[in-house]
């Protein structure tokens, strides 16, 4: 992060700008706007300029620069055509060690304006650290158009019962919850809708229920396979609002991050040389944090109900009645297969796929192989790098033919995504020479071979 955006409180505080062209307008009007106690140093100004300084009590100070411009103010702002001018006002200031911004010109910047998306009291600041004002004003653009106006109103409403609320629920964590069910609820809705007085009646009968303010709850959370944007919407909305999140070694560090800032993060993965933490463990901990009124965001690679022990994790929480939800992610093998270019069926190739755990047990991979004869079923192999030369192997002896079409895909979803491909009889020893490392997913079928005409990602 090269820059961090913070929210100055410009109100009654002395600033500077130089300049009086359009831009020194544009940038006055948001400093006014915030209140600042704003002097403009400039021979001219434009007449909107110098209107906008006698509706707010601004002060222009006609005349050139001099370094003493700068005495005594806060906040120092050089938008004059003038390059020399400009470098003079960055020069007296920092050697003030002032903030300044030049404008358009970030070498001379010690802070720089965002955009900014104006839902008074809510304020949305979009920058590209000064690498993309147009992306950055697109983006401006999207949020505006998903804010709603009345959104200022919503945070005013909040704004007034914040006291009143504190004093009803002091503990933090569900006082927290109280706010999100309100913010995403009926209250909300009425607020927006111009209806304050019942929002605020409503509001008030719910702090009286304060049985469901103190329950927490556990939130099983498929995150995909890898790629950020594989991420559900129902995910992303959960994960933000957890007051803990459990992750493991599959889940991508971009999706751990999209958790609050002020969320406990729990590792309860692999560590190297050093096992996982056990399945009970796992359960019991979710149990604990959700009888303390936490919010707990469980988030498991690709999807929970596949070869993710999720049905596991929500046993003990059905048990003790704890309220949970169980979001769907995108499984592994679906994610593998698409970015690889592999379907899974195909009209001519495969009518059926089937998931299989590969891994070993008592150095074997136990299945009743018989039942994986059919060339037109495509078998997908969760775990099974260290099993591959036995699946391959029993695969042949039980009617599968030696050239059936083989795709080991190593990272699927991630910028490192691999795919190596062979056939049941040369597959373990081209993997024995390529090495991948895991996580990798095993294909087997025939719809591998129209991986050539559908992938676009690159292959070993
Ligand atoms: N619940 C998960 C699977 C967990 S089992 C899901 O639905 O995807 C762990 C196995 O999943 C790994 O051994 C590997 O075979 C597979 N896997 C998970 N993420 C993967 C990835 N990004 N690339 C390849 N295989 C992956």
């Amino acid at each position: 992060m090269q820059y961090l955006p913070v929210c100055l409180k410009l109100k009654d505080t002395p600033v500077v700008l130089v300049g009086g062209g359009t831009v020194a307008t544009r940038k006055a009007r948001l400093l006014l706007r915030a209140g600042a106690n704003l002097t403009v140093v400039s021979p001219k100004i434009t007449t909107e300029l110098e209107d906008a300084l006698l509706e707010s009590g601004g002060v222009w100070q006609q005349s050139e620069y001099t370094e003493t411009d700068v005495h005594g103010k806060k906040l120092v702002i050089a938008a004059t055509p003038n390059s020399q001018v400009n470098q003079r006002v960055h020069d007296d200031a920092t050697a003030l060690s002032l903030p300044v911004n030049v404008v358009d010109n970030p070498a001379l910047c010690t802070f720089i304006f965002p955009s900014i998306i104006d839902r008074d009291p809510i304020i949305i600041a979009v920058s590209s650290s000064g690498q993309s004002p147009v992306l950055a004003r697109i983006l401006r653009r999207k949020i505006e158009a998903m804010v709603p106006a009345a959104y200022g109103r919503l945070a005013r409403f909040a704004g007034g019962l914040r006291q009143t609320v504190k004093q009803a629920v002091p503990e933090e964590s569900p006082r927290r919850l109280f706010w999100e069910s309100v913010m995403e609820g009926s209250v909300a809705e009425q607020v927006l809708a111009g209806r304050e007085d019942a929002a605020r009646e409503e509001l008030l009968q719910r702090l009286q229920d304060t049985e469901s303010l103190h329950s927490g709850e556990v939130y099983l959370i498929g995150a995909g396979p890898g790629d950020p944007d594989l991420l559900t919407f129902k995910a992303a909305r959960l994960l933000q609002c957890a007051d803990v999140v459990l992750y493991d070694r599959l889940v991508a560090p971009a999706i751990v991050d999209m958790a609050r800032r002020d969320a406990q993060r729990i590792y309860v993965g692999k560590r190297r040389a050093e096992h996982a933490v056990p399945q009970g463990d796992i359960n019991q901990l979710l149990l604990d944090l959700a009888l303390q009124g936490k919010r707990i965001a469980r988030l498991k690679g690709g999807d929970p109900f596949i070869f993710g022990r999720g049905g596991e994790e929500i046993e003990l929480l059905a048990q003790h009645q704890v309220p949970f939800q169980v979001v769907p992610g995108i499984t592994a093998g679906s994610g593998a297969a698409c970015y690889a270019g592999i379907p899974l069926t195909h009209r001519d190739h495969a009518q059926s796929v089937r998931f299989v755990a590969g891994y070993l047990k008592d150095d074997t991979v136990d299945h009743d192989w018989n039942s994986f004869q059919s060339p037109s079923e495509t078998l997908v192999f969760y775990m099974g790098l260290m099993g591959l030369p036995i699946i391959c192997e029993q695969l042949q002896a039980h009617g599968r033919a030696a050239d059936t079409p083989v795709a080991l895909i190593e990272r699927a979803t991630l910028l490192e995504q691999r795919v190596l491909r062979g056939t049941l009889a040369t597959m373990a020893d081209i993997v024995q020479r390529e090495q991948p490392t895991a996580p990798t997913l095993i294909i087997v079928g025939d719809v591998v071979r129209l991986q050539e005409d559908l992938s676009w990602f690159g292959e070993a």
